[in-house]
């Protein structure tokens, strides 16, 4: 029996894995979530020996049943080769007693990568299993790591197009140029005059725009998603934290059943709700730690019980984060309202017309897993700056936003149980931030540029790959639009116009 997935706001609309992986988003602006959540196919004891390729197969399969086994193990080779930069692919690096879960070593730096570089394999197979014949063209917007993990593996990939949307001025210059000196004939970047969220509804509107649905399928072309909100990126997002239960125990490091508490640096919510699906699936997980930067809507929320997005939107040091509208919050929401279409509609059109919504007592009373925090810039560089000089380990920011509030959840609740982090990117990535943090005034007039033999230096980590190619790189992609243009411009790169 296939697992049936459904849209957040009418179980009416459904659709097998690979139609859902192919859409994105379900026809009423829902998104697909599984009827249930399938437990580990295997033991905790048995999860000690496996590669993280061997993992991704026991767990993806439970979730995109109707892909074949040559068919997903096809897709799972070719995502996690020599892309990664250590054949363990998710290494676990352990600083005081806190394990963190490096999801940094793709071809662009960040964990994107771990769900980006499959998303176009698992696509490009569902096209051929239904029968789609004609192009598929991505539209994402990007707070700055999706858009580049996105275009790297959709570049040249046959019956693909993309096309990436990014604030300008919200991203680093490192960010930048990874996506402007972007390779592939298939590829396209525009830097829009607004924020992440602009760029996020002004895609999701061209999503729901019969008009240029119509345009488009009269060149046999249809849209679809490489945001967090399609699940071709959650259920990749799972593996990880499995296969680190895995690592952890095969090191000695946990007794097998063990709990262990997960903090994410948290933006879209995707990757905070994977480590919940994989709890959801038996992962002996106790509390789910969501970290927030300024824009602490999320926080908020877990506090209050209201989701309340009318407030100043705030430029930080970890921009990926920067957001406040989670798209994935709509899974759980839907999950704690009892799997009810309706409710979960009305929520989300209340956040629609509104700006918010509030929650139920009983659906609060179901949110006892999660516990939230955030971190102001400063507590961030303070731990980027502390832990370097204690450990000499150096994190990103947004990992230092998850530091900081694991170990602030640790001092007030007083929890002793082990907590891995989520480090999401490089700090190669956000080179400026770090090395400004870390605390040489000097730092902080230099070009981002400038800096990275400085934090090679220091950390005594080698220059990513990643970096060293944009260094002379050309760059190809000069397209920029006003936030109500996006339309206009997805006409004229795709010449529908
Ligand atoms: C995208 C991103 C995040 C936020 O992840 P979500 O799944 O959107 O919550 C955190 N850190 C980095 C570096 C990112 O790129």
């Amino acid at each position: 029996m296939n697992l049936q997935y459904m849209s957040t706001r009418n179980p009416k609309i459904t659709a097998t894995a690979s139609q859902a992986v192919l859409k994105g988003l379900a026809d009423d602006g829902g998104l697909f979530v599984p009827e249930r959540i399938p437990a580990l196919p295997v033991s905790l004891g048995e999860l000690k020996g496996m590669t993280y390729q061997e993992t991704a197969y026991a767990v993806m399969k439970e979730f995109l049943t109707d892909y074949t086994e040559e068919e997903l193990k096809a897709c799972i080779a070719r995502a996690y080769d020599s892309k990664f930069d250590t054949e363990e692919i998710a290494p676990i690096a352990k600083v005081d007693d806190t394990y963190y879960l490096e999801l940094f070593h793709g071809p662009t730096i960040a964990f994107k990568d771990m769900a980006l570089s499959i998303l176009p394999h698992l696509m490009t197979t569902a096209a051929k299993k239904n029968g789609v014949e004609g192009e598929i063209v991505i539209l994402t917007a990007t707070s700055g790591d999706t858009g580049k993990a996105a275009m790297a593996g959709f570049a040249d990939v046959e019956g693909t197009r993309i096309i990436v949307f990014y604030p300008q001025g919200g991203v680093s210059r490192v960010q930048e140029l990874q996506m402007v000196t972007q390779k592939g004939d298939n590829v396209d970047v525009v830097a829009i005059h607004g924020n992440f969220d602009n760029a996020q509804s002004g895609v999701k509107e061209l999503f729901g725009n019969q008009e240029l649905a119509g345009k488009l399928a009269r060149k046999g072309c249809q849209f679809s998603s490489a945001n967090s909100i399609n699940i071709g990126r959650l259920v990749p997002q799972i593996v990880y934290y499995v296969y680190a239960y895995g690592k952890l125990l095969e090191n000695g490091e946990i007794e097998e059943g063990e709990k262990i508490n997960i903090t994410v640096p948290t933006g879209n919510f995707g990757n905070i709700l994977a480590a919940c699906y994989a709890k959801h699936m038996g992962l002996p997980v106790g509390k789910l730690i969501c970290a927030s930067n300024e824009n602490k809507v999320l926080f908020d929320f877990f506090q209050t019980g209201t989701y309340d997005r009318n407030r100043e939107f705030m430029l930080t040091t970890s921009p990926s984060m920067d957001i406040l509208i989670s798209s994935n919050l709509e899974r759980l929401i839907y999950q704690i309202c009892g799997r009810d279409g309706k409710a979960d509609a009305e929520l989300m059109r209340q956040l629609q017309t509104e700006g918010r919504y509030t929650i139920t007592e009983e659906m609060r009373e179901q949110l006892s897993d999660f516990v939230a925090g955030y971190a102001t810039e400063e507590e961030t560089a303070e731990t980027i700056r502390e832990i370097y000089e204690r450990t000499g380990y150096v994190m990103d920011t947004h990992t230092a936003v998850a530091a900081h509030v694991c170990q602030a959840y640790k001092a007030d609740s007083g929890d002793g149980t082990k907590c891995l982090v989520a480090s999401t990117a490089s700090p190669y990535k956000f080179v400026k931030s770090v090395l400004t943090a870390i605390g040489k005034e000097a730092y902080s007039q230099k070009e981002e540029l400038e800096l990275l033999p400085e934090l090679e230096r220091i950390s005594g980590v080698e220059m990513p790959n990643a970096i060293k190619e944009i260094l002379n790189a050309k760059i190809r992609h000069h397209r920029e639009c006003d936030a109500d243009k996006m339309q206009e411009t997805v006409e004229e790169i795709l010449g529908i116009r």
